[in-house]
Protein backbone atom coordinates (compact mmCIF):
# COMPACT_ATOMS: atom_id res chain seq x y z
CA UNK A 1 0.00 0.00 0.00
CA UNK A 2 0.89 3.40 -0.82
CA UNK A 3 0.60 5.10 2.56
CA UNK A 4 3.59 7.11 3.30
CA UNK A 5 4.02 9.34 0.40
CA UNK A 6 2.12 12.45 1.88
CA UNK A 7 2.38 12.65 6.03
CA UNK A 8 0.28 14.95 8.42
CA UNK A 9 -0.76 17.39 5.36
CA UNK A 10 -2.93 14.93 3.17
CA UNK A 11 -4.20 13.73 6.57
CA UNK A 12 -5.96 16.71 7.06
CA UNK A 13 -7.08 17.26 3.02
CA UNK A 14 -9.08 13.74 3.92
CA UNK A 15 -10.41 14.96 6.77
CA UNK A 16 -11.28 17.98 5.15
CA UNK A 17 -13.15 16.31 2.61
CA UNK A 18 -14.69 13.94 4.70
CA UNK A 19 -16.54 17.03 6.17
CA UNK A 20 -17.99 18.08 2.87
CA UNK A 21 -19.18 15.35 1.54
CA UNK A 22 -22.93 14.79 0.78
CA UNK A 23 -23.65 11.49 1.73
CA UNK A 24 -22.90 9.63 -1.63
CA UNK A 25 -19.27 8.87 -0.44
CA UNK A 26 -17.07 8.70 1.93
CA UNK A 27 -13.59 7.69 3.07
CA UNK A 28 -13.88 5.30 5.68
CA UNK A 29 -12.03 2.49 2.93
CA UNK A 30 -9.27 4.51 2.13
CA UNK A 31 -9.38 6.86 4.66
CA UNK A 32 -5.29 5.77 5.56
CA UNK A 33 -4.49 6.51 1.66
CA UNK A 34 -3.67 10.12 0.88
CA UNK A 35 -5.70 11.41 -1.98
CA UNK A 36 -3.87 11.66 -5.11
CA UNK A 37 -3.66 13.10 -8.85
CA UNK A 38 -4.84 10.63 -11.33
CA UNK A 39 -2.62 12.43 -13.91
CA UNK A 40 0.06 12.31 -11.24
CA UNK A 41 -0.28 8.76 -10.64
CA UNK A 42 0.19 7.69 -14.26
CA UNK A 43 3.02 10.22 -14.61
CA UNK A 44 4.71 8.16 -11.78
CA UNK A 45 3.39 4.94 -13.33
CA UNK A 46 5.25 5.39 -16.94
CA UNK A 47 8.08 6.74 -14.96
CA UNK A 48 8.98 3.99 -12.72
CA UNK A 49 7.39 0.81 -14.24
CA UNK A 50 9.24 -2.39 -15.38
CA UNK A 51 10.31 -3.38 -18.65
CA UNK A 52 7.70 -6.18 -17.84
CA UNK A 53 5.14 -4.27 -17.17
CA UNK A 54 5.04 -4.34 -13.35
CA UNK A 55 5.13 -1.41 -10.86
CA UNK A 56 6.24 -1.54 -7.78
CA UNK A 57 3.43 1.52 -6.89
CA UNK A 58 0.96 -1.24 -7.05
CA UNK A 59 -1.11 -1.45 -3.96
CA UNK A 60 -1.48 -5.00 -2.46
CA UNK A 61 -4.24 -6.94 -4.91
CA UNK A 62 -5.14 -9.61 -2.16
CA UNK A 63 -5.89 -12.70 -4.43
CA UNK A 64 -5.72 -11.55 -7.50
CA UNK A 65 -2.27 -12.09 -7.55
CA UNK A 66 -2.71 -15.74 -8.18
CA UNK A 67 -5.37 -15.32 -11.03
CA UNK A 68 -4.57 -17.12 -13.89
CA UNK A 69 -4.37 -15.33 -17.47
CA UNK A 70 -7.78 -15.70 -18.49
CA UNK A 71 -8.09 -19.15 -20.81
CA UNK A 72 -10.67 -20.34 -23.27
CA UNK A 73 -11.56 -23.32 -21.53
CA UNK A 74 -12.30 -21.73 -18.32
CA UNK A 75 -14.18 -19.03 -19.88
CA UNK A 76 -15.20 -20.28 -23.73
CA UNK A 77 -16.79 -18.07 -26.23
CA UNK A 78 -20.84 -17.22 -26.34
CA UNK A 79 -23.04 -18.17 -28.83
CA UNK A 80 -23.89 -15.29 -29.55
CA UNK A 81 -26.40 -14.69 -32.46
CA UNK A 82 -28.18 -11.36 -34.19
CA UNK A 83 -31.79 -11.18 -33.77
CA UNK A 84 -33.71 -8.50 -31.49
CA UNK A 85 -36.03 -10.22 -28.98
CA UNK A 86 -38.09 -7.72 -27.11
CA UNK A 87 -35.42 -5.00 -26.44
CA UNK A 88 -35.94 -3.58 -23.05
CA UNK A 89 -37.47 -0.37 -22.46
CA UNK A 90 -35.86 2.42 -22.00
CA UNK A 91 -36.53 3.93 -18.17
CA UNK A 92 -36.52 8.03 -18.36
CA UNK A 93 -34.01 9.88 -19.95
CA UNK A 94 -30.36 8.08 -20.00
CA UNK A 95 -27.70 10.12 -18.66
CA UNK A 96 -24.94 11.84 -21.03
CA UNK A 97 -21.59 10.36 -21.45
CA UNK A 98 -19.02 12.87 -20.32
CA UNK A 99 -15.84 12.73 -22.48
CA UNK A 100 -12.91 14.42 -22.65
CA UNK A 101 -11.76 14.80 -26.51
CA UNK A 102 -8.75 16.99 -26.45
CA UNK A 103 -6.61 16.16 -29.85
CA UNK A 104 -4.20 13.91 -28.23
CA UNK A 105 -6.43 12.25 -26.11
CA UNK A 106 -10.16 10.77 -25.22
CA UNK A 107 -11.47 10.57 -21.87
CA UNK A 108 -14.77 9.20 -20.67
CA UNK A 109 -15.81 9.11 -17.10
CA UNK A 110 -18.13 7.20 -14.94
CA UNK A 111 -19.84 10.03 -12.76
CA UNK A 112 -20.19 9.30 -9.08
CA UNK A 113 -23.78 8.95 -7.76
CA UNK A 114 -25.58 11.89 -7.50
CA UNK A 115 -23.29 13.82 -9.85
CA UNK A 116 -25.06 14.56 -12.76
CA UNK A 117 -23.14 14.25 -16.43
CA UNK A 118 -23.03 18.13 -17.13
CA UNK A 119 -22.03 18.83 -13.65
CA UNK A 120 -18.77 16.72 -13.63
CA UNK A 121 -18.26 17.81 -17.72
CA UNK A 122 -18.22 21.58 -16.06
CA UNK A 123 -16.16 20.74 -13.20
CA UNK A 124 -13.48 18.94 -15.42
CA UNK A 125 -13.67 22.43 -18.33
CA UNK A 126 -13.12 24.40 -15.00
CA UNK A 127 -10.13 22.23 -13.82
CA UNK A 128 -7.96 22.05 -16.77
CA UNK A 129 -9.91 19.95 -18.95
CA UNK A 130 -11.00 23.00 -21.60
CA UNK A 131 -12.40 20.20 -24.14
CA UNK A 132 -14.80 17.91 -21.85
CA UNK A 133 -18.57 17.62 -22.74
CA UNK A 134 -21.54 16.12 -22.05
CA UNK A 135 -22.96 14.00 -25.00
CA UNK A 136 -26.44 13.39 -24.54
CA UNK A 137 -27.53 9.81 -25.91
CA UNK A 138 -28.54 9.42 -29.33
CA UNK A 139 -31.65 7.19 -30.17
CA UNK A 140 -30.90 6.12 -33.16
CA UNK A 141 -33.29 2.81 -34.32
CA UNK A 142 -30.97 0.26 -34.57
CA UNK A 143 -30.52 -1.14 -38.11
CA UNK A 144 -28.39 -3.94 -36.98
CA UNK A 145 -26.39 -5.47 -35.64
CA UNK A 146 -23.66 -2.89 -37.37
CA UNK A 147 -21.08 -1.17 -36.50
CA UNK A 148 -22.78 1.62 -34.37
CA UNK A 149 -25.36 -0.10 -32.99
CA UNK A 150 -27.61 -3.56 -32.21
CA UNK A 151 -31.04 -2.99 -30.08
CA UNK A 152 -30.25 -0.83 -27.28
CA UNK A 153 -26.26 -1.58 -27.18
CA UNK A 154 -23.78 1.43 -29.07
CA UNK A 155 -20.47 1.43 -29.51
CA UNK A 156 -17.99 4.15 -28.75
CA UNK A 157 -19.64 7.83 -29.12
CA UNK A 158 -22.32 5.70 -31.22
CA UNK A 159 -20.51 6.54 -34.33
CA UNK A 160 -20.59 10.04 -34.08
CA UNK A 161 -16.82 9.74 -34.32
CA UNK A 162 -15.12 7.52 -36.21
CA UNK A 163 -15.57 3.92 -35.00
CA UNK A 164 -12.59 2.44 -32.89
CA UNK A 165 -11.41 -0.97 -32.61
CA UNK A 166 -8.79 -3.00 -31.90
CA UNK A 167 -7.37 -4.44 -35.11
CA UNK A 168 -6.16 -8.04 -35.11
CA UNK A 169 -2.58 -7.61 -35.70
CA UNK A 170 -1.77 -11.00 -37.38
CA UNK A 171 -4.29 -12.45 -34.58
CA UNK A 172 -7.21 -14.41 -35.52
CA UNK A 173 -8.93 -12.20 -32.61
CA UNK A 174 -7.75 -8.99 -31.51
CA UNK A 175 -5.74 -9.90 -28.32
CA UNK A 176 -6.43 -6.93 -25.63
CA UNK A 177 -4.63 -7.84 -21.89
CA UNK A 178 -5.59 -6.12 -18.98
CA UNK A 179 -2.58 -5.53 -16.73
CA UNK A 180 -4.22 -5.33 -13.01
CA UNK A 181 -2.04 -2.83 -11.09
CA UNK A 182 -5.36 -1.88 -8.85
CA UNK A 183 -6.13 -2.70 -5.16
CA UNK A 184 -7.77 -6.05 -3.93
CA UNK A 185 -11.60 -4.22 -3.98
CA UNK A 186 -11.90 -4.43 -7.70
CA UNK A 187 -12.55 -7.09 -9.22
CA UNK A 188 -10.56 -7.14 -12.54
CA UNK A 189 -9.77 -10.36 -13.28
CA UNK A 190 -13.58 -11.39 -12.96
CA UNK A 191 -14.80 -8.37 -15.16
CA UNK A 192 -11.79 -9.21 -17.79
CA UNK A 193 -13.08 -13.22 -17.97
CA UNK A 194 -16.27 -12.14 -18.29
CA UNK A 195 -15.69 -9.88 -21.41
CA UNK A 196 -13.27 -13.24 -22.72
CA UNK A 197 -16.50 -14.56 -23.95
CA UNK A 198 -16.89 -12.25 -26.60
CA UNK A 199 -16.64 -13.73 -29.81
CA UNK A 200 -14.20 -12.33 -32.09
CA UNK A 201 -12.12 -10.46 -29.43
CA UNK A 202 -9.94 -12.01 -26.96
CA UNK A 203 -9.62 -10.29 -23.56
CA UNK A 204 -6.52 -11.70 -20.83
CA UNK A 205 -6.31 -10.86 -17.23
CA UNK A 206 -2.52 -10.51 -15.65
CA UNK A 207 -1.79 -9.26 -12.39
CA UNK A 208 0.99 -6.82 -12.39
CA UNK A 209 3.06 -7.82 -15.68
CA UNK A 210 2.28 -7.27 -19.26
CA UNK A 211 5.30 -9.37 -21.33
CA UNK A 212 5.59 -8.72 -24.59
CA UNK A 213 3.84 -10.74 -27.43
CA UNK A 214 3.68 -9.24 -30.68
CA UNK A 215 0.41 -8.14 -31.86
CA UNK A 216 -1.00 -8.02 -28.84
CA UNK A 217 -1.67 -5.18 -26.61
CA UNK A 218 -1.40 -4.34 -22.72
CA UNK A 219 -3.91 -2.11 -20.89
CA UNK A 220 -2.74 -0.42 -17.63
CA UNK A 221 -5.67 -0.71 -14.92
CA UNK A 222 -4.56 1.68 -11.79
CA UNK A 223 -6.94 2.69 -8.84
CA UNK A 224 -6.06 5.08 -5.97
CA UNK A 225 -8.07 7.80 -3.52
CA UNK A 226 -8.30 10.31 -6.32
CA UNK A 227 -10.76 12.37 -3.87
CA UNK A 228 -14.34 13.53 -3.62
CA UNK A 229 -14.70 15.58 -6.46
CA UNK A 230 -14.29 19.34 -6.01
CA UNK A 231 -11.84 19.33 -8.36
CA UNK A 232 -11.68 16.21 -11.51
CA UNK A 233 -12.27 13.76 -9.06
CA UNK A 234 -16.18 13.28 -9.10
CA UNK A 235 -16.02 10.32 -11.20
CA UNK A 236 -15.38 6.06 -9.88
CA UNK A 237 -14.04 5.46 -13.66
CA UNK A 238 -12.20 6.81 -16.22
CA UNK A 239 -10.98 5.18 -19.27
CA UNK A 240 -8.37 6.96 -21.17
CA UNK A 241 -7.66 6.52 -25.09
CA UNK A 242 -4.30 8.03 -26.50
CA UNK A 243 -4.86 8.90 -30.52
CA UNK A 244 -2.21 7.83 -32.80
CA UNK A 245 -2.50 10.22 -35.31
CA UNK A 246 -3.59 13.31 -34.27
CA UNK A 247 -7.19 14.97 -34.10
CA UNK A 248 -9.14 12.91 -35.40
CA UNK A 249 -7.83 9.80 -36.04
CA UNK A 250 -7.98 6.33 -34.98
CA UNK A 251 -7.83 5.14 -31.40
CA UNK A 252 -4.98 3.79 -30.46
CA UNK A 253 -2.84 0.77 -30.31
CA UNK A 254 -1.27 1.85 -26.89
CA UNK A 255 -1.19 4.09 -23.97
CA UNK A 256 -4.88 3.43 -23.60
CA UNK A 257 -5.46 3.26 -19.37
CA UNK A 258 -8.53 2.64 -17.14
CA UNK A 259 -8.24 4.39 -13.52
CA UNK A 260 -10.50 2.96 -10.60
CA UNK A 261 -11.37 5.74 -7.55
CA UNK A 262 -11.62 4.08 -4.49
CA UNK A 263 -13.12 7.06 -3.01
CA UNK A 264 -16.56 6.68 -3.33
CA UNK A 265 -18.16 4.00 -1.51
CA UNK A 266 -20.22 1.27 -2.68
CA UNK A 267 -22.64 0.62 0.44
CA UNK A 268 -23.49 4.54 0.40
CA UNK A 269 -23.27 4.77 -3.53
CA UNK A 270 -25.77 2.24 -4.52
CA UNK A 271 -23.24 0.94 -6.78
CA UNK A 272 -20.58 -2.51 -6.98
CA UNK A 273 -17.30 -2.32 -8.18
CA UNK A 274 -17.47 -5.42 -10.51
CA UNK A 275 -20.02 -3.45 -12.11
CA UNK A 276 -18.31 -0.40 -12.24
CA UNK A 277 -14.92 -2.81 -13.28
CA UNK A 278 -17.68 -4.21 -15.71
CA UNK A 279 -18.95 -1.34 -16.92
CA UNK A 280 -15.19 0.36 -18.00
CA UNK A 281 -14.05 -2.91 -19.33
CA UNK A 282 -16.92 -3.25 -21.89
CA UNK A 283 -15.86 0.91 -22.90
CA UNK A 284 -11.89 -0.44 -23.36
CA UNK A 285 -13.20 -2.90 -25.38
CA UNK A 286 -15.03 -0.38 -27.96
CA UNK A 287 -18.09 -0.41 -26.38
CA UNK A 288 -20.65 2.94 -25.59
CA UNK A 289 -23.23 3.59 -23.41
CA UNK A 290 -26.41 1.23 -23.62
CA UNK A 291 -29.81 3.06 -23.85
CA UNK A 292 -31.48 0.79 -21.34
CA UNK A 293 -31.15 2.23 -17.89
CA UNK A 294 -30.93 -0.84 -16.32
CA UNK A 295 -28.00 -2.25 -18.18
CA UNK A 296 -24.26 -2.82 -16.95
CA UNK A 297 -22.92 -0.46 -19.74
CA UNK A 298 -25.84 2.58 -19.42
CA UNK A 299 -24.32 5.45 -18.75
CA UNK A 300 -25.27 5.41 -14.78
CA UNK A 301 -27.42 3.89 -12.31
CA UNK A 302 -26.87 0.81 -13.99
CA UNK A 303 -27.74 -2.66 -12.63
CA UNK A 304 -26.95 -5.48 -13.63
CA UNK A 305 -23.73 -7.29 -13.32
CA UNK A 306 -23.25 -9.22 -16.32
CA UNK A 307 -22.42 -8.10 -19.86
CA UNK A 308 -25.61 -8.47 -21.54
CA UNK A 309 -26.63 -10.27 -24.71
CA UNK A 310 -27.17 -7.19 -26.88
CA UNK A 311 -23.58 -5.49 -25.89
CA UNK A 312 -21.97 -9.25 -26.40
CA UNK A 313 -23.47 -9.22 -29.94
CA UNK A 314 -22.35 -5.91 -31.33
CA UNK A 315 -19.01 -6.20 -30.17
CA UNK A 316 -19.06 -9.85 -31.85
CA UNK A 317 -20.68 -7.77 -34.72
CA UNK A 318 -17.75 -4.75 -34.92
CA UNK A 319 -15.32 -7.89 -34.51
CA UNK A 320 -16.19 -10.48 -37.01
CA UNK A 321 -13.99 -8.72 -39.82
CA UNK A 322 -10.70 -8.81 -39.74
CA UNK A 323 -9.18 -5.18 -39.69
ZN1 LIG B 1 -19.37 4.84 -19.17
Amino acid sequence: MRRTRGPAGAAVAVLLASVAMTGTAHAAGPAAEPIIDPDRQYADFLATRGADGSWAGAPDPGGKAKSPVTSLSTHPKLAVRAGLGASPVVTGDAPATVVNVDGTKVEIFLPAPGVTAERLAASLRAHGRPHTRAIAPGRAAPAGPNDCAYGQARTLYECRYPVSFWQNNGHEDPIVRFNDHSGASWPVSNAVSKWNQVPNIDSWYYWNQCPFMAGARCVDVLSGNYGPGDQDGAWIGKVTFRWTTGAGGPLPEQGTMLQLNDYHDPKTGGFTRNMVTTHEIGHVLGLGHNLYSGDVMAAAAHKREDIGGENATLLANLYSITR
